[in-house]
């Protein structure tokens, strides 16, 4: 892809200046993050790695992604509902992924209990009037990324590189970066391509679908419960989410899993209590990835799953966002038989899907080691984990999966197609590091919001977008990760 920044990303004088005024654009535009050094402290704080300029992206395709978010929404739902479509999918990952397995027992032991309820409560209650309440508001806050694969016609196909169910973040972030490269066209006097900068706020849109579950849950004192890390360096990616809240007189506390294990508790309806305050929403920051988990964390984790609260997401939904369960509704048949009588959503889904590929012990996925191991180029190898660095790609996939290969411990990853986007020029912004013009690639992600109570949707929309690019050199990682930076959608 060509860019009409060309000639500007020549002069190394004027990029300096541009550089400079960007920084503290998009420092007073509150695009932050905590540094490295004190990452429990906003004492000190720097600006979030961004592009100088915003990079280029085919007005069609972003205009796919958006059509195709309501979809995804409605595909996540309905897999986290589906209690068999899970069990199915992840009976052999479990067996070799401790984490996943974890997260599944949680799931197997909240669906026992609300069955038993129902099974103790109905035969002498007449009507279904049950004792304990399980949770009947539904929130899914989600973000579903792609890159833009070339085809051999040279024009660009959107292709989803994953859809992520728990802490989607950058929302907040990315409301506040289009002022910085509107800003930085403008002190280059090109106001009309500074006006084609999208208008993007979707930390607005996530907090309306956690308003719309808080008002549901029905108590007007209830608080919102953000799950927080403790060292959390995107904690103004959070409030400003938290801000919204605030404005519509939604009070949110921030707490550790450690905090809730020592502070949280369920009375006898199981509403979630915390330091002496209902809880409405529980939206989970933290709580993605093994290392996040003690013990103790994961015994919070079960008090959260247990209670009537809506859970952002609840631990079926973050099931739902595994790679495993990616990998699956990609096999002819699946989505027709969870999103039954809507052809349209299921092939504009299908048309996202890159190819996916079971490592399964058996003839298919020896087939696909096979493939891989003859071009590797061409595939990534992924375990089930999320928050970046964690895919095998090249030569260190290739040793990977000749271990694999005759081992069970296969079945805890997939093997996915890679997708090569055209590299193309930008220049990035990092505190501490010069100003690096560079060969790129972008991922584009949308966030989504849905609300359901019991068995009706009363949400599902998309709510603006996160562009992520970074230097070809990288194969994975976003920006926690300190490889992608934050940029825009140029629509061309
Ligand atoms: P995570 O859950 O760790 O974010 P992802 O599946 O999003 O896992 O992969 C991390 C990064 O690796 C992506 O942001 C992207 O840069 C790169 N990546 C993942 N899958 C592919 C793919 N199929 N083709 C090319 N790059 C990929
Ligand atoms: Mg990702």
């Amino acid at each position: 892809m060509a860019t009409n920044w060309g000639s500007l990303l020549q002069d190394k004088q004027q990029l300096e200046e541009l550089a400079r005024q960007a920084v503290d654009r998009a420092l007073a535009e509150g695009v932050l993050l905590r540094t490295s050094q004190e990452p429990t402290s906003s004492e000190v704080v720097s600006y979030a790695p961004f592009t100088l300029f915003p990079s280029l992206v085919p007005s069609a395709l972003l205009e796919q992604a958006y059509a195709v978010q309501m979809d995804f929404n409605l595909l996540v739902d309905a897999v986290s509902q589906n209690a068999a479509f899970l069990e199915q999918t992840l009976s052999s990952t479990i067996k070799q992924d401790d984490f996943t397995a974890r997260l599944f027992d949680i799931h197997k032991q909240v669906l026992k209990e609300g069955i038993a309820q129902v099974l103790r409560v109905s035969p002498w209650a007449g009507t279904v009037s049950l004792q304990f309440s399980p949770q009947t508001v539904f929130l899914g806050l989600n973000r579903s990324d792609y890159m833009f694969q070339r085809s051999a016609d040279g024009s660009p196909a959107l292709k989803q590189i994953e859809i992520n169910t728990i802490s989607a973040s950058f929302g907040g972030l990315a409301s506040r970066t289009p002022a910085v490269h509107r800003h930085v066209l403008s002190v280059l006097s090109k106001t009309k391509e500074a006006g084609k900068i999208l208008s993007n706020n979707p930390s607005k849109g996530l907090a309306l679908g956690i308003a719309k579950a808080w008002e549901l849950y029905g108590s007007p004192n209830a608080l919102v419960l953000l799950i927080a890390q403790e060292k959390e360096r995107n904690i103004f990616d959070q409030r400003a989410i938290e801000n919204e809240l605030l404005a519509r007189n939604i009070h949110v506390i921030r707490r550790t899993f450690e905090d809730i294990s020592e502070k949280g508790s369920l009375d006898q309806d199981r509403r979630l209590f915390v330091d002496g305050q209902e809880i409405a929403v529980v939206y989970f920051r933290d709580g993605y990835m093994p290392r996040q988990y003690s013990l103790q964390n994961w015994e919070a984790r079960l008090l959260l799953e247990r209670s009537h609260a809506a859970k952002c997401p609840d631990i079926a939904t973050q099931l739902a966002g595994t790679k495993k369960v990616q990998q699956e509704l990609s096999r002819p048949g699946m989505l027709e038989m969870l999103l039954p009588g809507q052809p349209e959503a299921v092939a504009r889904l299908r048309a996202t899907f890159a190819g996916l590929y079971s490592l399964d012990v058996g003839e298919e996925g020896d087939q696909a080691i096979a493939e891989a191991l003859a071009a590797p180029s061409r595939f990534v190898l992924k375990p089930q984990r999320e928050g970046g660095g964690n895919n095998l790609y090249g030569e260190e996939m290739v040793q990977a999966l000749k271990q694999l290969k005759d081992s069970e411990e296969r079945a805890s990853y997939i093997l996915m197609e890679k997708i090569e986007p055209e590299p193309f020029e930008n220049c990035l912004l990092r505190p501490g590091s010069p100003a690096r013009v560079v060969q790129c690639i972008s991922e584009l992600g949308i966030f989504g919001v849905y609300v359901r109570q019991e068995k009706t949707l009363v949400m599902n929309k998309h709510v603006g977008h996160l562009l992520r690019t970074k230097a070809i050199e990288h194969a994975d990682g976003g920006v926690a990760a300190g490889v992608a930076v934050l940029d825009n959608p140029y629509p061309v």
